[in-house]
């Protein structure tokens, strides 16, 4: 069974988020054939769109798994129900936000699914945590996510939490 390395963004800014975020690092550490290898800090950011809501909490995780894509995407769609998230307005107040950010080296696009998520080189709150995570990744077309995160907007990132796990051989040595 192939196994791939997936990158998730995770957002709350609604109902605790801390927690919401922990629960769903809980959720996908358990998802069928898949392992969570490792978790960024967690950082606190100024919303995008609509300036009428909380500040978000974000972090990343890495995990090997063996779900395709969209059998991934639907695994994150139904944490996302399980936290009680409700689709109200673009860009809004949400209690979990998780969003399949890379897929090993694929690029996806499909009508409910592209990966690269479109938005990660303009999201400092997306960029950061995945360089903690894994200082030399890069996109599938070979850019440097380092690059991207010096030329991006700023939304103000606090960080929260001085710790964050990853296991034994992660990130893999090397370039990309
Ligand atoms: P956003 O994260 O941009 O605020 P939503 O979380 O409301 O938007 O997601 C809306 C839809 O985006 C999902 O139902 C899903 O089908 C689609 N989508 C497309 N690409 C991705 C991706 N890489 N990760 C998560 N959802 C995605
Ligand atoms: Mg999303």
């Amino acid at each position: 069974m192939t196994e791939v390395t997936a990158y998730i963004g995770l957002g709350s800014n609604l109902d605790d988020p801390l927690q919401q975020l922990a629960g769903a690092i809980a959720g996908l550490a358990s998802l069928p054939g898949t392992n969570l290898i490792a978790q960024s800090p967690f950082y606190a950011s100024k919303p995008v769109g609509p300036q009428d809501q909380p500040d978000f909490v974000n972090g990343a995780v890495a995990l090997r798994t063996q779900l395709a894509p969209l059998d991934l995407l639907d695994q994150l769609l139904a944490i996302e129900q399980r936290h009680g998230r409700v689709r109200r307005q673009h860009w809004g107040p949400r209690t979990l936000d998780l969003d399949l950010l890379l897929y090993g080296l694929e690029i996806i696009d499909l009508p409910r699914l592209q990966v690269p998520h479109p938005q990660l080189p303009q999201r400092d709150f997306v960029l950061q945590p995945l360089l903690d995570l894994a200082p030399d990744l890069c996109l599938p077309d070979g850019t440097a996510l380092a690059s991207l995160r010096t030329a991006c907007p700023d939304n103000q990132l606090r960080r929260l939490q001085p710790q964050s796990r990853s296991g034994a051989g992660f990130p893999p040595a090397g370039p990309c």
